[in-house]
């Protein structure tokens, strides 16, 4: 057994920052890269843990407690449509949400969205309260960690903060949830954390994913146990057609582990299909993941949580959004089979919907 990297989703109205807080989570792992690995994925970024206690040093000699997660894998794909391709059975692939929210605008149409889903599909979820460098009078320290910035604000700007988190706090009450900033939680099974922090100056990032970690492993272990020797199990995030490789799937492997030459099942409109793994693909170690697009290595084996491409005959009508399964004994099919049957209508009426 091995406690996997915790998946992660970002949610929240248009305009509220969620590419640009990915971009920065994106940067501050790769600037840190010396503090750990960087390993590449596709459809996603992972920050090892290396790298977080890099970079929230001083909140780690504060809440001291001991990191166990390997890192934060988060889905780089931001926004709703996201939910409908990270299914699986019984919920959803994410393991938690951030839900970022415009300071100014406080909760907005895709706010309340969002909210809605973490609530019916059981997604733990804090709130990202971002462009605090927009309030008023802010004097921004770039990178530093929200507790330590807020108290260089003038009174004013910290009262101007907390009335704007207040807000927040309200609108989460009214959909049943307790809430607080972070700082002032006492017990994080009972409230929702709101972070201030600003995707633009990267303050309250390292409060972000140290918080994120600490919950986690916290809340989901049971969730994140997995065997490393088991069969692989993922969700198909898409499927194309590459130039002199043929048809590939991109997926998320969420359970065991996936090896070169292994057999998939998978779902199409058409039914239950399978293939033969004839290689896995992940971007290539470069700085920066957006420059890794066409540049590929071969690997052999991979263990959960990963994002990676498959390359195989027969996956031309694979259908984004359905699990796939590995298996390698044939007594193992009637099983998956009805597991995979049993969710055609949804994954279709889904596709469709798009
Ligand atoms: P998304 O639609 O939620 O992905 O939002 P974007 O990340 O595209 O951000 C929308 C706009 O807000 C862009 O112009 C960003 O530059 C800006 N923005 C995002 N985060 C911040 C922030 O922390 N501070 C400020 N001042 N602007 C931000």
């Amino acid at each position: 057994m091995a406690i996997r990297s915790p998946i992660i989703v970002v949610l929240g109205h248009v305009d509220a920052g969620k590419t640009s807080l990915l971009d920065r989570i994106r940067n501050t792992s790769i600037i840190n890269k010396e503090a750990g690995e960087m390993t590449q994925h596709i459809g996603a970024t992972e920050v090892s843990i290396e790298v977080i206690k890099n970079i929230s040093k001083t909140l780690l000699n504060i809440y001291k407690f001991e990191l166990k997660i390997p890192s934060l894998l988060f889905i780089d794909t931001p926004g709703h449509e996201a939910f409908s391709n990270l299914r699986k059975r019984g919920g959803s692939v994410s393991d938690f949400a951030i839900i970022v929210v415009d300071i100014l605008e406080g909760f907005q149409k895709q706010t309340y969205e969002a909210i809605e889903i973490c609530k019916n599909l059981k997604i733990p979820f804090l709130i990202a309260l971002n462009k605090i460098d927009r309030i008023d009078g802010w004097k921004p320290n770039n990178e530093k960690p929200f507790i330590e910035t807020i108290k260089q604000q003038d009174q004013k700007v910290q009262a101007k903060l907390d009335e704007y988190v207040y807000n927040i706090v309200v609108k989460l009450y009214e959909f049943g949830f307790d809430s607080d900033r972070y700082d002032r939680i006492k017990d994080f099974r009972k409230q929702v954390a709101i972070i201030p922090l600003s995707a633009r100056t990267g303050e309250g990032i390292p409060d972000l994913l140290l918080l994120i970690s600490g919950l986690s492993q916290r809340f989901l272990e049971e969730k994140l146990k997995i065997n490393v020797e088991g069969s692989g199990i993922g969700v198909i995030l898409e499927r194309k057609e590459e130039k002199g490789i043929g048809d590939v799937i991109d997926i998320i492997l969420y359970d065991g582990r996936i090896k070169k030459g292994d057999k998939i099942a998978f779902l199409t409109r058409n039914g239950v299909k399978y293939a033969k793994i004839k290689s896995l693909l992940k971007p290539q170690n470069l700085t920066d993941i957006r420059f890794a697009k066409n540049k590929f290595n071969e690997i052999n084996e991979v263990y959960a949580a990963a994002g990676i491409r498959i390359v195989a005959d027969n996956l031309e009508d694979a259908l984004p959004g359905s699990t796939i399964y590995v298996f390698n004994k044939d007594e193992e099919l009637k099983d998956i089979e009805n597991r995979l049957k049993a969710d055609i209508s949804d994954i279709i009426f889904n596709t469709d919907k798009e």
